[in-house]
């Protein structure tokens, strides 16, 4: 692998230099799994973990490496490993709030900044011009992306669901002052050429949207087969157990690279301003007719929900996406940090319950 290929650049190898590391490589962190990870160099991909010392100088989450980043190594190029004894000045970041249960044992359950993705070039905001087309959370994600330091691409996607998309594109220029806006359609294909502007050689991106905007099948388009959920890797986790790694740092046959983590659609799911309840307010709604106060939609008897997908009064397609948004948010809960994942959880309840109180005002007023 060529270094440059990778995102190398004169930023990195000054640092590189000024540090001046005696038999020492850089290489590009491709994943991560708590306290290990896989680091792309020049002589292929080595497995790695953090030395002490990093450790010990680290005062936050954010002071460890993570997916995206350049790391000086100690390597053992036979033994196919390498110890990472410091990371390089990021160039741009995405980052979460987050109480963390790997990696640093002792934050004492302070909640820390976590980064989430590394030194990305640019950020397509993924938006489906379907029924969930939101402007208002284009303009969140805007800002969301403006903090990471990446240049922001506006890609509306789906435009093959969508009728008036002058308008929306029109719309969308309003929030998304001076920003690139591109129409596509990655089911047909329509459009996915204009990646290439800007996924030349050593650039990464990172997609960020809603769960069910189409960032899976663009990564897929990309890669131009359906690697994204093929490139694993066997990993022994902390406590010795083999798990499934993939890399998320995605090297393209064209030249760019782009960053898919856990961590980045955690973003998508948590940061969306609005949260379950509102982005599916018409299941929501139904749901209150359901037989079952704890009715989950799936095969219930006396359930609203299917009754209304039966007659055809619920798209099948937003059905989809509930579940789909529902089974992320499940998949969430079951990590281990628990007093962040309680936090993120009461805060999506208050914004469910203020959505329905404003709702009802609403209603009561005669205003809906
Ligand atoms: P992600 O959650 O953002 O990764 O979204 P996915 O890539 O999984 O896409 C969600 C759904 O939208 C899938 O059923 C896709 O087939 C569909 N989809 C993605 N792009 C398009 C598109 O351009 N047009 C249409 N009609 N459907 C699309
Ligand atoms: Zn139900």
């Amino acid at each position: 692998m060529e270094l440059q290929q990778l995102g190398w650049n004169d930023f990195f190898a000054e640092q590189f230099a000024d540090i001046n590391p005696d038999g020492r490589i850089p290489g590009r962190v491709a994943y991560q799994h708590r306290t290990h990870y896989g680091v792309y160099t020049e002589g292929g991909e080595l497995r790695a973990q953090t030395a002490g010392a990093l450790r010990h100088r680290s005062v936050w989450m954010a002071d460890l490496p993570a997916v995206g980043d350049w790391v000086v190594l100690l390597a053992r190029p036979d033994e196919g490993t390498a110890t990472i004894t410091a990371v390089l000045q990021r160039r741009s970041s995405f980052s979460r709030k987050a109480v963390l249960s790997g990696g640093m044992p002792d934050t004492g359950g302070k909640t820390d900044e976590q980064v989430v993705a590394a030194n990305i070039d640019t950020t397509f905001l993924v938006s489906g011009l379907d029924a969930d087309y939101n402007l208002r959370r284009i303009e969140r994600y805007l800002a969301i992306a403006y903090d990471s330091g990446a240049s922001p691409v506006v890609i509306l996607n789906k435009a093959d669901l969508c009728d008036d998309a002058d308008t929306r594109i029109e719309e969308v220029g309003q929030v998304a002052f001076g920003m690139p806006i591109h129409l596509i359609s990655a089911l047909t294909g329509d459009g996915l050429d204009i990646f290439g502007e800007y996924l030349t050689k050593g650039k990464t991106a990172v997609l960020l949207g809603s769960s069910g905007a189409g960032k899976s099948t663009i990564i897929n388009a990309l890669l131009g087969r359906e690697q994204l959920r093929t490139g694993a890797v066997r990993e022994f986790d902390g406590r010795g157990r083999h798990t499934t790694t993939h890399r998320e740092l995605i090297l393209l046959d064209g030249g760019g690279l782009v960053i898919d983590t856990p961590g980045m659609r955690e973003i998508a799911i948590w940061e969306d301003d609005e949260g379950l309840g509102s982005t599916f307010s018409e299941i929501e709604q139904l749901a209150v007719g359901c037989r079952f106060r704890d009715c989950t939609h799936v095969n219930e008897p006396g359930c609203a929900v299917l009754a209304a997908l039966a007659e055809g009064a619920l798209d099948q397609g937003r059905y989809q996406n509930y579940l789909r948004l529902r089974k992320e948010i499940a998949h969430l809960r079951t990590r281990k940090d628990t007093k962040a994942r309680r936090q993120l959880e009461r805060n999506m309840d208050k914004k469910i319950r203020n959505y329905f109180q404003e709702r009802e005002r609403l209603r009561k007023k005669g205003l809906i």
